[in-house]
Order: C-alpha cells, then structure tokens, then sequence
C-alpha cells in the first residue's frame, strides 16, 4: 500500500506516519509513506523519521494543483492533515484558515478525483459542531461552527462530501475531538501549559467550569482513523471520541498535579475502557465508529496525560526552540 499524508510533518499526521512505519497498523508492515507538507510553524521534520527507507517527503503546498498533480497519482490511499489548526494564533484575517482548510482540501480532492486515487480520509474535528453543549452530538448534528477555524474545517468537511456524493469519489470524514499526545505544538493549550509548568511558571489561576473539552490520546485518535480508512464507509462520517471531558480549571490542576509542585487529582479522572466512569464523560456521540468498525478507546487519560508529560520533560530539546520562536 502507498499512502500520502498530508500535513505529515504535524502533530497528529507525523504520529500516523511513524506507527504506520513502525508496523503498527496491521497489514499495512510493508506501507509506504509520502508526506506533503508545507513545513508552517506547526510542521516539523524532527517529528519524522527522515531517513527512513519507506518514507518519502515532499515540502510543499497543499493548495498547488501543479504539485499534486505530480504527487498524488499511484497512491492506494490519502489521509487528508493539513490544515491550519490554530484556533487562537493571531491570523492573517483568518485567510490562512479559509485558504488551507477550504481550498487546500479541495484541491487535493480535485486531484484525487482526476487521477482516481482513493479512499480519502477527511481528518474533519468536531468543532464543526459548535462548542460542546448539553447534548451529545452525533455525526447528523448541523454543523454549527462559531469560529473562521470551525467554520473553514466544516467547509472542507462538507465539500469532501459533495465530492462523494457527485463525483462517486471514495471520501470518508472524521470528526475527532480535541486530541492531545507527544509531539504537539507548544502553542497547543496542553503543551503550553505543560512546558510553562516544567519551565518553572506558576499554575494558571483557577478558572471556574468553563470551556469543557473532550479529550482523546492522539495514538487513539490515529487508530481510529485508520480503521476508517481500512473498514470505513465510502461517503461516511465517523466521530471520534475520548470519553473525558474536563474544564479548563480540571484539567489545569491535573497538568500542575503531573508536573510537580501541586497534588493533583489525576487518580480520579475516570475514563477508558470499563472505567467506572467510562460513559460519563462523552460530549460526541461516536457510538458509529464503535458500532459499525468496532473501535474502542485503548489509551486512558490518566495513563496518556501522565506519559505526555513524562514526553514533555524528556525531551526538552524538542520544544525549547518552538517556545522560544512563538508567537502568542
Ligand atoms: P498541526 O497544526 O499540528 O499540523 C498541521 C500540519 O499541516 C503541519 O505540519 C503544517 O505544516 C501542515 N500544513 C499547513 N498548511 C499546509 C499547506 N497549505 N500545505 C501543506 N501542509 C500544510 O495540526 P494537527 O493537530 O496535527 O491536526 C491535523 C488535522 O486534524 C487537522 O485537519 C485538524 O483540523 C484535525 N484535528 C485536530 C485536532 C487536535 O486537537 N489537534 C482534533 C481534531 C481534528
């Protein structure tokens, strides 16, 4: 199998390619991988195995039809990743969220419907829902996006559809909640939180119960896409769930628990599978993907928390030079 990531350089897209060339999707041991990426400040070759003999980078836009034109045909498979994914970072206007996530998705659609390349996963987030409300919203949920980030991720989500719908190409979308593991951003909520914590900067100040999000490990959220992409439906979506919602105080007392100083209530976050929370804590209705592909959580928070902090203070040399580069 061939298979093109783009946005491979990222957080979510590089943890892909490196399980994939570890052998960690079976039947896919021999799978080789092309990485298109543009190399913004969220990619990063460092999270790549460079010389590895069955990778094969291409730095490069997602928005150019000449390149992909060039890039896409004889691939067996496409995971769509890049994007701009920042919803806080200062933003030209918000263009680089309408160009990349809109128009980049939808030249590479064009291209994969030119050259007949698919299946095609759609990396959608379930922001296109809106923030997480009282109900649990499932894939036939309006979207209702409420930023330029939500909205352009809807708008490339929704076009891929009509691309399944008119075009008969082979689309799938998932919409995956926040997802958090080694490797992300430094301007990313828990990695900034994380490595101010390690660098010695107090605890934010309790916020109340505001902003819940819903957590997933990102080794979770790449099997989960990969089941998509191996068992999926043609023009499906499929939610992809954590099964742990904090708030942002919650979670800023278990990062300053993790990190030292404050104990933190870690312990007590209930999730994972068999949990005895483990339903408790679910603001997306992923039932489909647990129904229909059979996917089950592998990574509880508690243990995926603590092993990405362990990352954090391990690796210094990772995210020292991004920290000092950022711009928030
Ligand atoms: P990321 O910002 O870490 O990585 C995005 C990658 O895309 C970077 O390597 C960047 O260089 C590349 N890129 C940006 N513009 C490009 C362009 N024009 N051409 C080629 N490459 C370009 O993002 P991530 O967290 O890995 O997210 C990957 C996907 O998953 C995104 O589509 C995002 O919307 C979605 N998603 C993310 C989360 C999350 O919490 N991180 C949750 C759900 C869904």
């Amino acid at each position: 199998m061939r298979v093109l990531i783009t946005g491979g350089a990222g957080f979510i897209g590089s943890h892909y390619a490196r399980t994939m060339l570890a052998g960690g999707y079976p039947g896919c041991a021999d799978a080789r991988v092309t990485v298109l990426d543009q190399l913004t400040y969220a990619g990063d070759t460092r999270s790549l195995p460079m010389d590895h003999p069955r990778l094969r980078f291409v730095h490069g836009d997602v928005c150019d039809p000449a390149l992909l034109r060039r890039v896409v045909p004889g691939h067996d498979a496409v995971v769509h990743c890049a994007a701009e994914s920042h919803a806080d970072r200062p933003m030209n206007g918000s263009a680089e969220f309408i160009r990349t996530n809109i128009l980049g998705t939808h030249t590479l659609l064009e291209a994969c419907r030119v050259h007949r390349v698919g299946p095609v996963v759609v990396v959608s987030t379930d922001e296109v829902y809106g923030p997480v409300g009282q109900s649990r919203r499932g894939e036939g949920h309006p979207p209702l996006p409420d930023s330029p980030y939500s909205a352009s991720k809807a708008a490339g989500d929704l076009v891929a559809l009509a691309y399944a719908r008119t075009h008969g190409l082979d689309v799938r979308v998932t919409r995956g909640c926040d997802t958090y593991g080694p490797y992300q951003h430094v301007e990313q909520p828990i990695p900034a939180e994380v490595t101010g914590l390690l660098g010695g900067a107090p605890p934010p100040a309790p916020g109340g119960d505001r902003d819940p999000r819903e957590w997933v490990h990102v080794d979770d959220h790449c099997r989960a896409v990969h089941l998509v992409l191996t068992r999926g439906r043609a023009g499906g979506v499929y939610n992809v769930g954590g099964g742990t919602v904090l708030d942002r105080a919650r979670l800023a007392r278990i990062l300053a628990g993790l990190c030292g100083g404050v104990p933190g209530p870690a312990r007590s976050v209930e999730d994972g599978p068999g949990g005895p929370g483990a339903d408790r804590g679910r603001a997306l209705d992923d039932r489909r993907i647990r129904a229909e592909l059979g996917f089950r959580n592998l990574v509880p928070f508690a243990w995926g928390i603590a092993e990405t902090v362990h990352w954090y203070r391990s690796n210094p040399g990772w995210w020292e030079p991004l920290l000092r580069e950022s711009v928030l």
